[in-house]
């Protein structure tokens, strides 16, 4: 068995934390205290060499934005030809919007990416990080396993189904209408592998992408319809926004809004709808769906949040390097989120 590379990104997190005056914070010399965490030999025996790039200054993931994404797919662009797998250690807070980012734009991907992070940090008693990167580096090495997955407690999620559910607990991401791809006792079947929906699109190359993250913010927005919005309400700064997805009640239904949908109505703004209900997603069958039919807010299905939100993020950096048109925008966000 020959020995395999892989790359790991640091970019921050709980995982590589430690205590400050102000609570946790993102620390650094995050090589030697991995080095140290390890057990001795570990790396040998599991016949693994790692290349570690650490980001300085290390992030809470609350801070991760757009750019960081388009970042890390170039990033991922450029390992693809010398190492085994890459691995991403990020913290929790965003990890599903990074992995369902990095599962939109970086369509055919060639080695094993996987995302993953702790709940305490590595010097921590009883701490989840050492065996979180370790089934990180497991399914990174794996043969003949490519593309974007989430991997944390010993679970390995498709990103576009896996959220964040628990603030505390050791298994902080959940599977969302389906089970989760595979687990360490029970790795996922070749068929069971997520394929990216958007192969006869252009691709992103490196150097869109690294582009991209110099210069390119879409403003999205993601707003809940609540009980309680008076019916002359609308939306201030709309003509600022590049795509709102919208949260609607159970299956698809809103409560009355005239004056928004009037204004949605007249916009050329993507604008999708997902559920606020956790499973089942829109399905338009209510009376009470009428008006966001009528304002042609397109139904994205089971999408969860993070995947509909890095799905548009996608679509609008297509549009911005001439590679979509504008107008296809509202069909292909929901034709791939469905
Ligand atoms: N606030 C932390 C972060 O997202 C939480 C975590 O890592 O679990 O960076």
């Amino acid at each position: 068995m020959s020995v395999k590379r892989l790359k790991v990104i640091y970019t921050g997190g709980t995982l590589g934390m430690l205590p400050s005056p102000q609570g946790l914070q993102a620390a650094g010399d995050f090589q030697q205290r991995l080095e140290k965490a390890l057990p001795s030999d570990w790396l040998k025996r599991q016949q693994l060499d790692l290349d570690l790039e650490a980001w300085q200054p290390p992030l809470d993931s609350s801070a991760m934005q757009p750019s960081d994404w388009f970042q890390l797919a170039a990033l991922a662009r450029k390992a693809e030809s010398d190492y085994h797998g890459l691995v991403i250690l990020q913290g929790t807070d965003t990890l599903a919007w990074t992995a369902s980012a990095l599962f939109w734009l970086l369509p055919d991907f060639s080695l094993p990416l996987i995302l993953t992070g702790a709940q305490y940090p590595l010097e921590a008693p009883l701490s989840d990080a050492l065996s979180n990167l370790q089934e990180a580096f497991y399914w990174a090495s794996q043969e003949n396993f490519s593309g974007i997955y989430l991997s944390f407690n010993q679970q390995l999620f498709d990103p576009r189904s896996c959220r964040k559910g628990s603030s505390q607990e050791r298994n902080a991401f959940a599977s969302v209408d389906k089970l989760p791809l595979g687990h360490l006792d029970k790795p996922p079947s070749q068929s069971a592998l997520p394929t990216h929906p958007g192969q006869a699109l252009p691709r992103l190359s490196e150097g869109q992408l690294a582009s991209l993250a110099c210069d390119f913010q879409p403003r999205i927005l993601r707003l809940p319809l609540i009980p309680g919005l008076p019916q002359d309400w609308s939306l201030t700064g709309l003509e600022n926004l590049d795509g709102l997805l919208l949260e609607g009640l159970g299956s698809g239904t809103t409560p009355p809004l005239p004056a928004f949908f009037q204004q949605l109505a007249t916009s050329q703004l993507p604008v999708g709808l997902i559920s606020q209900c956790w499973s089942g997603g829109v399905h338009y069958q209510y009376a009470a769906s009428q008006a966001l039919i009528e304002a042609k807010v397109v139904s994205l299905g089971k999408a969860t949040p993070e995947s509909a939100q890095t799905c548009l993020t996608w679509l609008l950096a297509l549009s911005r390097e001439n590679l979509v048109s504008d107008q296809k925008i509202p069909e292909l966000w929901r034709k791939y989120c469905i």
